[in-house]
This record gives structure tokens, C-alpha cells and sequence, in this order.
């Protein structure tokens, strides 16, 4: 035989067919997605630079502004999960040195402190255990103590089941010059949100939850504060990638005429946006935050007829989106979430994080979220019960 340069033969699995099952994501995200937004996965890729590409980047904007209700030219969408927004936001609007105050009542608060530590913040916490919330007369005196320039808060605890009330805290952060910081990746056209009349300063969410696109890309707006402070710094942001200079002006939200090159964006990814966001804007937020609590309602009612127990005590704050339930007692929260995917090819999560072996996690997003779909989790539930082991103690 010749001699080959080639030492690493081609993979015998990649000579195989790709293969993906068909399951109901009933978990904390990623959701199904529905046929409109795959047949824009579908698509030819166009050039990043391209004048379509850029009108789909526009569409998109006009489209967070709506989901988000903000008037923000600051406003894009990143390309990455949510996390990428996450860093994103803090990244550009604390520099090292800086105070930061972060709520912490799920595993989200944990890693917005542990992103802040990464960039030399003085981290400041406060800390309520999972399913715990914290009243405005407690952020207010941990704003006056830490004096942070920047406050955040996850709307949507995926993690606990938790959504924060949000009404009030805008103003007391302003009031003490603090820039306001919103999670919204699993609670944004789930539940309301109203960006400018709340004084949320930088508000993010991710395209895989309520938005029902693949997961891949994080919307995020900055409001005028937000970008006097980023835009005013004495240091270069720690990411060049997140660098809202750059962004902004690939974005086009710099007032300038052209744009420059930055990175080649998520163009299926943008695809798949504008269209989720397209089917928000035909059904209207209003709507779909009450389609999202009537279907959580209904849940719970179901979960509780079973003699299962909801994990977030006051009904009012719990998270229409991902529902929490209590590992029932004498169960082993793997051997049910495995149970479900096997015999009903359903997917369910336990805990993250603090919450960690205490819940069970039901996403029911965007396009998952039918009354239909909480049926299937419930015979999905009730038939776990009934088959996996239950210990004595
Ligand atoms: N914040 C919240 C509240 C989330 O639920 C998630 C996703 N589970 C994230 C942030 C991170 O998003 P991603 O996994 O897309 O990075």
C-alpha cells in the first residue's frame, strides 16, 4: 500500500447516518420546535454581511423590542446560548474593582456572581434558600450597604420554580445609581415583562425556552443608562467577542450608516429568530402570557389531584413556564425523570444547582405550552409513580 499522511482513519460512526429521536421536551429548556421555525433551520445560508441578512437583524431587533416592550436602540441579539448574554451584560457594564450586587435564590444568582468574580468585581450577595424571593425592603438595604453599580436579579428561577416580582426594584436602584440586570432566559414571553416601565437597565433571554427556536442565540438590550456606563469606561470589556462597541456597531445600533464586521453571526440562528419571534408578535404577548398561566394552572391543579406536592409555596410567585415539584417522599427523582423518558418518550428534569435532589422541573414553553401537553405529563407522572420503587422510610 502507499504511504499515507493520513494516520487518523475517518471515524466508522460518522459513515453512519445521523440519527435524533422525536421526544417531547418537557423539561427547563430546550423546547420543541415548532415546523414553521424548522423549516427556517432549513434554509441556504446567506453572507453575515449580506443587505438580507442585515433587514432579518432588524426584523429581530423590532421583534426583542416588542417581546421585551422596550424602546432601547440598544438592542441585539448575541450570537450563543444564554450564557453568552449573561457574560455579555456583565462584562461590558462592571469593570474590575467595581461593587455588583447579585440575588441568589437558585443556581442563576450562583453563576452571575461566580461571571462577576471572573472579572475582578467586588461581588456582593444576598442569599434566600430555593423557592425563597426577596421584597424590595431587603434589596433596597443591601443597595445602600454594597453601594454596587450593578444589581441582578433572575426573573424566572428555572431553577426553583420561582418567578421574582420585578415591580419597584427599577426605581430603587436608580434612586442608589445602580444599573438594573434581569435573567429573563426562562420566563420572557412567558410572563410579563415590561423592560422600560419596570427601569430595567439590561434585560436578556435565550432563544430555546419560550421562544421555541433552537437553542443558539440570546437576545439582550441595553437601555440609555446602561450604555452611558458601558460606553464610558476607563477599561477595554475582558471579552473582545462581547464587546458592546463592536456589537453595536455590527448591530447597527450605533447611529452610523455602515457596519463593520465583528464576527459571523448565527445567520440560521437569525433565520430561526425572526420567525419564533414573528409567531409571538401574531399572537401577542398578552395572550401568550395568559396561555402560559392558564397551562401552568392546570398543571398544578393535576399535580396536586395526584397527592403530589408543588414545590413553591405562594401561588403567586410560582413560574409559569417551569413548574416545580417536590420529589414525592420515598422516591428516587432519577429513577422517575428515566422512567418517563422510557416508556413515554418525555422529558423531565430533577434540580440544579441548590435545588438539586429536591424537585422534579416541568417546562411547558412557548410552543410545548397546551393543555394537551400538561396531560402528557401528568399520565406521564402518574404512571411513574406507580411503577418506580417507593422505599418504606
Ligand atoms: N438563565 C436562566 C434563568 C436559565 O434558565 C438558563 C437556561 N437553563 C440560562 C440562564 C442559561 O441559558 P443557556 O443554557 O442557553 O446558556
Amino acid at each position: 500500500t502507499a504511504m499515507s499522511s493520513v494516520s487518523v482513519p475517518p471515524p466508522p460512526c460518522l459513515l453512519q447516518p445521523l440519527e435524533t429521536p422525536q421526544r417531547y421536551l418537557f423539561g427547563p429548556g430546550p423546547s420543541n420546535v415548532p415546523p414553521r421555525v424548522q423549516a427556517a433551520a432549513a434554509r441556504q445560508v446567506i453572507g453575515h454581511m449580506h443587505p438580507e441578512t442585515l433587514e432579518i437583524m432588524e426584523d429581530i431587533k423590532k421583534g426583542i423590542q416588542y417581546a421585551f416592550q422596550t424602546q432601547n436602540p440598544m438592542t441585539i441579539a448575541m450570537s450563543g446560548p444564554g450564557h453568552t448574554a449573561m457574560e455579555c451584560a456583565i462584562f461590558n457594564t462592571v469593570e474590575p474593582g467595581e461593587s455588583v450586587l447579585i440575588a441568589v435564590n437558585g443556581i442563576w444568582g450562583e453563576r452571575a456572581a461566580e461571571i462577576a468574580e471572573r472579572i475582578c468585581a467586588k461581588v456582593n450577595t444576598i442569599v434566600k434558600p430555593p423557592g425563597g424571593y426577596f421584597t424590595n425592603e431587603e434589596i433596597e438595604q443591601a443597595l445602600v450597604e454594597h453601594k454596587p453599580v450593578l444589581f441582578f436579579l433572575t426573573h424566572g428561577e428555572s431553577s426553583s420554580g420561582v418567578v421574582h416580582p420585578l415591580d419597584g426594584i427599577g426605581e430603587l436602584c436608580h434612586s442608589h445609581n445602580c444599573l438594573f440586570l434581569v435573567d429573563a432566559v426562562a420566563s420572557l414571553g412567558g410572563s410579563p415583562v415590561l423592560m422600560d416601565k419596570q427601569g430595567i437597565d439590561i434585560l436578556y433571554t435565550g432563544s430555546q425556552k419560550v421562544l421555541s427556536s433552537p437553542p443558539g442565540t440570546a437576545p439582550i438590550s441595553f437601555s440609555n443608562r446602561a450604555c452611558r456606563k458601558m460606553f464610558n469606561r476607563k477599561t477595554k470589556p475582558a471579552s473582545y467577542f462581547l464587546d458592546m462597541g463592536w456589537l453595536a456597531s455590527y448591530w447597527g445600533c450605533d447611529g452610523k450608516p455602515s457596519r463593520i464586521y465583528h464576527h459571523t453571526g448565527s445567520i440560521t440562528g437569525f433565520f430561526t429568530l425572526r420567525e419564533s419571534l414573528a409567531i409571538l408578535a401574531e399572537m401577542g404577548l398578552e395572550k401568550s402570557w395568559s396561555r402560559h398561566k392558564e397551562v401552568a394552572e392546570y398543571l398544578h391543579e393535576g399535580v396536586e389531584s395526584m397527592g403530589l406536592k408543588l414545590f413553591v409555596q405562594d401561588k403567586n410567585v410560582r413560574l409559569p413556564t417551569v413548574t416545580t415539584i417536590a420529589v414525592p417522599p420515598g422516591y428516587d427523582w432519577r429513577e422517575m425523570t428515566a422512567y418517563v423518558m422510557k416508556h413515554h418518550n418525555v422529558e423531565i428534569s430533577g434540580g440544579l444547582g441548590p435545588s438539586a435532589g429536591m424537585v422534579l422541573r416541568v417546562g411547558l414553553m412557548g410552543y410545548n405550552s397546551t393543555k394537551a401537553n400538561a396531560d402528557k405529563v401528568l399520565a406521564a407522572l402518574k404512571d411513574a409513580l406507580k411503577h418506580c420503587h417507593k422505599s418504606k422510610k
